[in-house]
């Protein structure tokens, strides 16, 4: 017979805001905690296609009456759901770790971190093996919080920006936290991850600005990825092809790459200027074995960086090569048939340049224009690259944001990058290099200030 610590309830996902994100915890409606005896601070087990685990906090109050459970990106790709999705949730326990293993979740990341750190930077927190998992900085926390969670949350910094991790293995299996007892293990690589694992190195939370852009998104994409049968079942198809055009660095990769993550679909990725082969027929053979291999991993996202570059106006083009390029490209697309379940995602800074033919019904059909980011955009792009950034109390992110006029989101990203390396050059006086790790206090005193950022500003 059940209890009601056993009581199992269905909820619907929607999106965690950036304020809450990276922490591990969940918000549920008032109704549901009570229904299941939850208190704020207790754990949760939340269970889509796989099971992840979290700590759970009281609803916003704008979301009154709703029954929804709030998850962040890494949460919604742990638990194999998307906003939307359906997620059974059950009050559970976590156990004390006696061992857990990270690794990197994240290619070309090489980490030589103390695992005292990191033992510091997740004191509390309920994961389960294969969950990915963000480091915290010293964190501006929301101000609702119950002190008790703020507590929590205001784990020290393990690095100076956010870092993803793959938990490897616990002892034991199951929900558990880390005490002063476990023994963590860090490895110093990234692991490809089992079969059917969701890769969640981009998430939607890593976008910022562009909450219009990824609800189109969602539209066009991953809604008939994840739902083929829904448009069966209307008659209608899917677009195949969607052009995103905006000026360099303003996020179009990310964006096609975290749409690829949250649809759990298989990404790949052409850089238009690469796949120009030198050899005849090359490229074309290139392309065709791309567009086969994603047919058969689909659901898939192709992206094409750069499609100016491989398909330009065939009547401005000399060469022989370029204009074959291009109807291969246009065969590969008009051959895609809406079952095969794969999106092709183009994008480029001149869609003027363009051949028009690939603008064609059936081809790339549907168009998103990526701008530059305005105030707001720039605040939350700002707020996603200082994630896990132990940052001074003098940093104010809004007047940052007002001052970087014109900035798009690769140079948002460049500045908190160098505005880190300044507080690095600061302490490096007190370093011993010849320290195989960075001793905790000095950690400790690590932070990156306002005037880190004004002399990034400078640079
Ligand atoms: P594009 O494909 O438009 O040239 P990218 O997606 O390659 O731009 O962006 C380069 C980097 O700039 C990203 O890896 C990210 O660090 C940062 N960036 C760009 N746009 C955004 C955004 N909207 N939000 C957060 N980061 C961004």
């Amino acid at each position: 017979m059940a209890t009601v610590d056993t009581l199992v309830r269905r909820v619907q996902v929607a999106h965690l805001p950036p304020i809450d994100s990276g922490h591990g915890i969940a918000r549920l409606p008032a109704k549901l905690m009570k229904d299941m005896n939850l208190s704020e601070g207790d754990i949760i087990e939340i269970v889509g296609k796989r099971s992840t685990a979290a700590r759970v906090l009281g609803p916003y109050t704008e979301d009154a009456g709703l029954d929804i459970i709030r998850l962040d990106g890494l949460q919604r790709a742990n638990a194999g759901v998307g906003s939307g999705d359906y997620v059974e949730v059950q009050k559970a326990t976590s156990k004390p770790a006696t061992k857990v293993v990270f690794a990197p979740a994240q290619n070309n990341v090489r980490l030589h971190g103390s695992s005292q750190a990191l033992k510091r930077s997740f004191a509390g927190r309920p994961f389960c093996e294969g969950d990915t998992v963000a480091t915290a900085g010293h964190q501006r926390v929301n101000a609702d919080m119950p002190d008790n969670i703020r507590q929590l949350l205001n784990a020290p910094a393990f690095a100076l920006q956010e870092v993803r991790l793959t938990v490897m293995s616990t002892s034991p299996k199951g929900i558990v936290h880390i005490d002063a007892s476990t023994q963590v293990e860090l490895l110093p690589e990234f692991t490809e991850k089992k079969e059917g694992e969701r890769r969640a190195d981009v998430t939607y939370d890593d976008l910022g600005g562009m909450n219009d852009t990824i609800d189109a998104l969602r539209e066009m994409v991953e809604l008939p990825l994840r739902h083929p049968e829904l448009f069966q079942r209307l008659g209608v198809d899917p677009p195949k092809g969607v052009l995103l055009h905006g000026p360099p660095g303003t996020g179009k990769t990310r964006l096609a790459r975290a749409v690829a993550n949250e649809s759990e679909a298989q990404f790949f990725h052409i850089a238009g200027p690469e796949i120009m082969g030198s050899a005849y027929g090359e490229s074309e053979k290139r392309l065709r074995e791309i567009f086969e291999e994603a047919a058969k991993a689909a659901p898939s996202i192709i992206f094409i960086d750069e499609i100016d570059s491989i398909a330009p106006k065939r009547g401005q083009v000399t060469g022989e090569a370029e204009k074959r390029l291009v109807a291969q490209l246009l065969t590969l697309m008009d051959g895609l048939e809406p079952r095969q379940n794969l999106v092709v995602i183009a994008a480029t800074n001149r869609p003027e340049a363009i051949d028009e033919a690939l603008r064609r019904p059936g081809r790339f059909d549907r168009e998103i224009v990526i701008g530059v980011p305005d105030d707001r955009g720039r605040r939350e792009i700002l707020g996603i690259h200082t994630r896990g950034m132990p940052l001074g109390d003098g940093v104010n992110l809004d007047e940052l944001a007002r001052r970087t006029y014109g900035f798009v989101g690769a140079d948002l990203a460049a500045l908190t990058r160098e505005a880190a390396l300044e507080a690095v050059r600061r302490i490096m006086p007190k370093l011993n290099l010849a320290e195989e790790t960075i001793p905790t206090e000095v950690l400790d005193a690590l932070s990156v200030e306002a005037h880190d950022f004004e002399n990034a500003l400078k640079r």
